[in-house]
């Protein structure tokens, strides 16, 4: 029996550091994980309570499949009076997961072959999405001494007739990276230049420091609007990994596309998260702005910390809740007889010795990194880079 080759040929394991972590915890081992993808806070309430409502007012039946018209029209007003995007409801479809609205936009732009750029470091879904659709990742490296933005010389480097796509994601996970207006003039002036289509990932628009800015590439002219995929939702900002609902603004047509597909694929995302998701847009922001603040602090306090370890450093990211640690300086050195060669290796024994997981950057596409996530609370921050510090000196 022969499976499908795209689809047996994808990576699943990379974060098996982190499952196996779980499992330590859940044994009763005092297990530090820094691999978390989601806020460690809890849904605010309100959005909880307009969920009841929903399941209490009989709103538990199918809705349209791109989503209910409430909800479009709540992202609408979102994108313009934060973005100052201008779209009609006819041009959001919404998905369960911000994962899932980038499928759809892969499925409905790729032909078999097609080429899709993608910056390393990458969040580990998007190579594999890509191939899900039989398209084909093509990578740029970027480096850390430039905040690991794209060169511009590099992009257009990589542009060939097949390539149909570039997928950006700012802020990034896993580098924190934010890029600013003028950075972004330059990617959509190639992409407008070279008829391609930007799917821009603004899952983590609302967790961003230092005073920077989100700025959505589709905002800077109607050129670049007409060849933007935006991808967003309501996982990270609202503190809602659970519930399910992402979403895209494009224009029309790869709008209906989206919307046809995901028809036969899912039906309608989650009818109660819907409506819960109209009350989060709508409602007062503060609680995510609390939760902004405390991710800031966090930030603060860990990449102080890392650049005092002998042997690591790291960039200040300025968005999404993640600090890629250079270890490349630590490659090499030995811990009790094993050398540690890869990401994996530092990732193995920092876990075996200290109970200490964290997620090798290899699974990122760069393995002279390790991705620390500060979605977990000051105390176990503290506790776990003072258990690294202790596991690096150990180190022969
Ligand atoms: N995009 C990026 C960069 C992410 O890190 C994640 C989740 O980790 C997603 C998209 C998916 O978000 P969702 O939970 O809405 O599917």
């Amino acid at each position: 029996m022969e499976l499908s080759k795209s689809k047996t040929n994808c990576t699943i394991n990379y974060f098996s550091n982190h499952s196996k972590g779980k499992k330590m915890k859940s044994e009763g081992i005092n297990v530090i994980s820094f691999g978390a993808g989601e806020p460690d806070f809890d849904t605010p309430q309100y959005i909880k309570d307009a969920a009841i409502d929903a399941i209490n007012n009989g709103l538990t039946r199918y809705t349209p499949a791109s989503g209910i018209i409430e909800l479009k029209e709540a992202i609408c007003d979102k994108l313009r009076n934060e973005n100052g995007l201008e779209y009609t409801p006819s041009e959001i479809v919404v998905s369960n997961g911000a994962k899932h609205s980038i499928y759809n936009a892969l499925m409905a732009i790729c032909n078999p072959g097609d080429e899709v750029i993608i910056p390393i470091p990458y969040w580990v879904s998007y190579p594999e999405l890509v191939k899900l659709v039989d398209a084909v990742p093509v990578y740029i490296e970027t480096d850390e001494s430039n905040q690991f933005k794209i060169n511009i010389d590099d992009l257009k480097r990589k542009i060939t007739s097949k390539t149909k796509a570039i997928i950006l994601n700012s802020p990034s996970n896993p580098t924190g990276t934010v890029y600013t207006e003028e950075e972004l003039l330059k990617i959509a002036e190639v992409v407008v230049e070279n008829d391609l289509i930007v799917i821009s990932d603004e899952i983590y628009e609302k967790l961003i420091y230092d005073g920077y800015k989100h700025i959505s590439i589709a905002s800077l002219n109607e050129d670049i609007k007409q060849r933007t995929i935006v991808i967003n939702g309501m996982s990270k900002a609202y503190a809602m990994t659970g519930w399910r609902i992402g979403y895209t603004a494009s224009n029309r047509e790869i709008a209906s596309l989206m919307a046809n597909i995901q028809s036969h694929a899912t039906s309608n995302p989650n009818t109660i998260a819907q409506y819960a998701s109209v009350k989060a847009l709508k409602g007062s922001q503060e609680e995510i702005e609390v939760m902004r603040k405390e991710f800031e602090n966090r930030r603060n306090f860990m990449v102080e910390r890392i650049n005092r370890i002998s042997g690591l450093t790291c960039v200040n990211p300025v968005g999404a809740f993640y600090v890629m640690v250079n270890i490349s300086s630590i490659k090499g050195r030995m811990f009790n007889g094993k050398n540690i060669l890869t990401s994996l290796d530092f990732a193995n024994l920092l876990l075996e010795e200290e109970n200490v997981a964290v997620i090798p950057g290899d699974a990122f596409g760069d393995d002279n990194y390790i991705r620390l996530s500060f979605a977990t609370s000051l105390e176990q921050i503290k506790e776990g880079l003072d258990r690294i510090d202790t596991f690096i000196q150990k180190l022969k």
